[in-house]
């Protein structure tokens, strides 16, 4: 009866040390249970190639697609802060692998607007550009970019209403600008879809005289 006992205790003493998966709420020590992880993998892309058509050039983990697409949503909608730190961490390794040395970038995160920042709790693509960090040992600005206007979801929007949507929505920090004029600049998202973010920001850095060298995104939307 004792042995039965102690072997109860040690196994809840296990589930109390092991976390669960952030996807599927199974037992691991990890952020992702093997299968997740496996799966999640499936939709990487299998060259970590930038994509040079664009300008700056992109850089994106995998396809917004499955479970990766799924992955983002927990992550940016469900609390689900921790996906952040693997896929910030994988992201962070795609970069190393091509960009072996990038010594004078930056990252700066896309920015939410304060009032949805509150809202949420937290900005995930900050906490992807965290772990990239971690990873990459390149230096982060975490609030280089701001975003002063407040705008509508972008998934209800056409593709043009969508970059007019996002027209002068950031500025830079009073400071960042004159700090920054020697580094290169790599801007970090968790979503590539239509590029309007991203080039409402771009206007923002060219428009102080700064050099944005890439843009770094887990995942990137092909159907548009
Ligand atoms: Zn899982």
């Amino acid at each position: 009866m004792l042995r039965w006992g102690q072997t109860v205790f040690s196994q809840l003493e296990q589930l109390s040390l092991h976390g669960s998966c952030s996807l599927c709420e199974r037992t691991t020590p990890d952020i992702f249970c093997q299968d997740c992880s496996r799966h999640l993998k499936k939709y990487q892309y299998p060259h970590w190639d930038m994509d040079t058509s664009l300008d700056p050039p992109l850089l994106a983990w995998g396809r917004y697609e499955g479970l990766l697409k799924q992955a983002l949503a927990q992550l940016k909608y469900n609390q689900k802060t921790k996906i952040a730190q693997s896929l910030g961490q994988w992201l962070g390794l795609a970069w190393l692998n091509t960009h072996p040395s990038t010594r004078g970038t930056i990252l700066v995160p896309i920015p939410l607007h304060v009032d949805r920042w509150k809202q949420r709790g937290y900005n995930q693509s900050l906490l992807i550009a965290q772990s990239f960090s971690h990873v990459t040992g390149l230096p982060l600005a975490k609030q280089g970019l701001v975003r002063v206007r407040a705008t509508s979801a972008q998934f209800n929007l056409s593709r043009p209403e969508r970059f007019c949507n996002l027209e002068q929505a950031f500025k830079l920090a009073p400071d960042f600008a004159k700090q920054s004029r020697k580094q290169s600049i790599l801007l970090v998202d968790d979503i590539y879809t239509t590029g309007a973010t991203a080039t409402s920001a771009l206007q923002t850095f060219q428009e102080a005289g700064l050099d944005v060298i890439a843009i770094a995104v887990v995942a990137r939307a092909d159907d548009f």
